[in-house]
């Protein structure tokens, strides 16, 4: 059996907030030892405002009768093998212990990009992942810390044109100084991904973010 990896899976606390992403290996792995239940929007019962009263919560071997029973038509979220056919969850939630909603975003490329909405923060263009790179604001050789606050995405172009200089230096000018990203922020925007529709009611009021960050949705 293949299962495909880049797909992420919303993991959400007893008290329903989420705590994590996760990839759609390790979520069906919590199922299966019983760490976590599958989370599934019952069809016709949304809008009630207690996410809980439209929600079916089925453990592995719920979720083993109900994928049997209703198949996924998108055959990418389909786990199959010759025994075996199991929806991928898009949202599971923990079954044994509460933890607190995590707090930190972890610094990585692709997550600046992400805080940044792929936007130059020099000259303010959006651009593709592989046209961007990320920018020691204060340069490494005068003490700049490769951290969320001194690190910034930026085109080539601009990248190239600031150099080792300090923005003021160089005659360039931040459209807002980098920081460290909140978690609920960062999750509505991971969640402008198409695949991640179905974790829009667990990540509060999402739909402006939707609508401003879709430019989002065109990325890989
Ligand atoms: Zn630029």
């Amino acid at each position: 059996m293949s299962l495909r990896l880049q797909q992420r899976v919303l993991v959400l606390n007893r008290a329903w907030q989420p705590v994590n992403i996760v990839g759609v290996r390790r979520a069906v792995s919590m199922l299966f030892q019983g760490i976590a239940n599958a989370v599934f929007e019952m069809p016709g019962q949304g809008d009630s405002g207690d996410p809980s009263g439209s929600y079916a919560v089925l453990d592995i071997e719920g979720w083993f009768a109900f994928s049997k029973e209703h198949p996924d038509f998108d055959s990418s979220r389909m786990l199959r093998s010759v025994r075996l056919a199991l929806r991928l969850p898009h949202v599971v939630l923990l079954t044994q212990f509460e933890r607190l909603p995590r707090r930190d975003v972890r610094f990585c490329r692709r997550n600046v990009y992400l805080r940044d909405g792929f936007r130059c923060q020099y000259c303010g263009g959006v651009f593709d992942e592989r046209e961007l790179t990320l920018d020691h604001v204060i340069p490494r050789d005068r003490g700049g810390r490769t951290a969320w606050e001194n690190i910034v995405t930026a085109c080539a172009r601009c990248n190239a044109r600031k150099s080792d200089r300090l923005p003021a230096q160089a005659g360039m000018v931040l459209r807002q100084p980098p920081a460290r990203p909140k978690w609920h922020a960062f999750l509505s925007v991971l969640a402008t991904r198409e695949e991640a529709r179905p974790w829009l009611p667990f990540i509060g009021n999402s739909r402006s973010s939707w609508l401003n960050l879709a430019h989002l949705t065109a990325q890989p």
